[in-house]
């Protein structure tokens, strides 16, 4: 039986991290038994949805690389791919769960939500009054139509469960996992009105996508029993299931949106690399044995085995991804960099005050690069060399520390003056012409260094003085120390800039 795995996100929220993981290990498994990956979007419950998340979600996964072999924008031969223009297929199944007698009309709530579980928002959402208090299964045909009638709508149907069955599920990651008698209880499948809810909607979808294997978030465990009695009743054969480890924080519980980022997109605008933080997420619950950490997409298709994913939660440890972006940026090509580093300025509030010209982002990211854990950190953490400002925010503590008295004052005016004289601006003739300075004045080259740092940076530590002046040009070096220089005129700590 060819492999065939999907994710299906609900567009009720941002493409979350957990999200992402179910979604990459079923790309992982496709792409290493040659199958096919599917994007179905699962947009039934249309009162929490709103229209940026579904196209958030795909340019989510496309940043991401997993790329989609049918679904939305792609097409396939078992489409559509979005729920809601699936509606006559599940008005037919329902015809067959009511022909077989495995459904009944239940009236306990009319309440429109979904049944799904609020994966994304961390909440269960008790719809419908508790499947064990409902008797709606004991009123007459009479009873019915009158409730019906009232209702002036389609009553939501519910499943019978028999209550006195051992529900079992064969897991590819939990092995064999028992509910006992009364654990599954009987559930709506269609609400008032006739709508679809999850458990219904996702097993006539993955029968009729022909999904062998799903694999998705163990918060979905429960559902799985559920979900087999629906493929039974309507006549297929249930596919594998893999549920996938939960996400922990680094107190060891379920990751939340109080923990800070857990978006896709606000990696992005942190400055992560894509391929680090699919690295990072591969290893979230897998693990390619020997204690590899760093590995190519290829190689993680090549070694992807469903065996090797754990049951125990797995921790989402920032400090471990920010690490991993670190080895990522440092192995990555200089253009990527300089791409990554450019679409994030572009996102700067103040873009239009910063020097985004590429030779000069080019010369910045060369000199960081080695030493950045995010690309956002080259940014902010370095202002300095994209504003295209002389005088800067000098920090006061620094000025008092490094730039602040009578002689330093002078030492940086001479430093001015010996830069200034520079027929080239290269990084040998400018270090020649400050330590040849120091010397010729009994001083340490430091004493020099050390207020051109403050003037040039604003900051009393920097990258290399003398790369960095390179890199920020004879114009702007000049231009910073003779603004310093002007703000700061009488050399005194108390001249510190207010
Ligand atoms: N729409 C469901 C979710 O986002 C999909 C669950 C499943 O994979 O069956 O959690």
């Amino acid at each position: 039986m060819p492999v065939r795995v999907r994710f299906a996100p609900s567009p009720t929220g941002f493409l979350h991290v957990g999200g992402a993981r179910t979604a990459l290990f079923n790309w992982l498994f496709a792409r290493s038994m040659r199958g096919v990956f599917i994007l179905r979007v699962e947009d039934t419950d249309v009162a929490r949805e709103r229209p940026e998340f579904r196209a958030e979600i795909f340019n989510a996964l496309k940043w991401l690389g997993l790329d989609w072999d049918e679904g939305p924008l792609v097409g396939g031969a078992f489409g559509p791919y979005t729920q809601r223009e699936r509606f006559t297929l599940y008005e037919e199944a329902k015809r067959r769960l009511v022909e077989g007698g495995f459904v009944y009309p239940c009236f306990c709530s009319t309440l429109e939500e979904d049944e799904q579980p609020r994966v994304q928002d961390d909440e269960p959402l008790d719809s419908y009054s508790k499947a064990g208090s409902c008797r709606c299964f004991e009123l007459s045909a009479d009873q019915i139509s009158k409730k019906t009638e009232h209702l002036g709508a389609e009553p939501a149907l519910r499943f019978r469960v028999d209550a006195k069955a051992t529900h079992e599920v064969r897991d590819l990651v939990r092995g064999h996992v028992t509910f006992p008698p009364g654990e599954v209880e009987d559930f709506i499948i269609t609400k008032a009105g006739g709508g679809p809810l999850y458990n219904f909607a996702a097993v006539v979808d993955d029968a009729l996508m022909q999904i062998s294997h799903v694999i998705r978030g163990e918060e979905h465990l429960s559902n799985t029993p559920k979900q087999i009695l629906l493929y039974r009743a309507l006549g297929y054969e249930p596919p594998q299931f893999a549920h996938l480890p939960i996400l922990l924080n680094n107190e060891r519980k379920k990751l939340s949106k109080r923990d800070g980022a857990t978006a896709v997109g606000d990696y992005r605008r942190l400055g992560y690399l894509s391929k680090a933080l699919v690295n990072f997420l591969a290893l979230l619950g897998w693990s390619p044995g020997e204690d590899r950490e760093i590995l190519s997409i290829d190689e993680m298709v090549a070694l992807f085995d469903l065996e090797r994913v754990q049951k125990h939660g797995a921790v989402f440890d920032t400090v471990k991804l920010t690490w991993m972006n670190g080895e990522y940026i440092k192995a990555s090509k200089i253009d990527a960099v300089v791409d990554g580093v450019l679409e994030l300025i572009e996102l700067e509030p103040d873009v239009a005050d910063l020097r985004t010209d590429r030779w000069h982002v080019t010369a910045v990211c060369t000199l960081l690069q080695e030493r950045a854990k995010t690309l956002a950190e080259i940014i902010k953490g370095n202002k300095y060399f994209f504003s295209r400002e002389h005088a800067l925010a000098w920090d006061p503590e620094a000025v008092r520390k490094r730039a602040g008295t009578p002689e330093s004052h002078g030492r940086l005016a001479s430093a001015h003056e010996a830069l200034r004289a520079l027929d080239d601006w290269t990084l040998a003739d400018c270090e020649r012409a400050i330590r040849a300075l120091a010397e010729r004045e009994g001083a340490k080259a430091a004493e020099y260094i050390q207020p051109l740092r403050v003037a040039v940076t604003g900051y009393a530590v920097s990258p290399g003085i003398f790369e960095t002046i390179d890199v920020l040009g004879r114009d702007m070096t000049l231009g910073r120390v003779a603004a310093f220089l002007k703000a700061h005129p009488a050399g005194l700590t108390a001249a510190a800039t207010p």
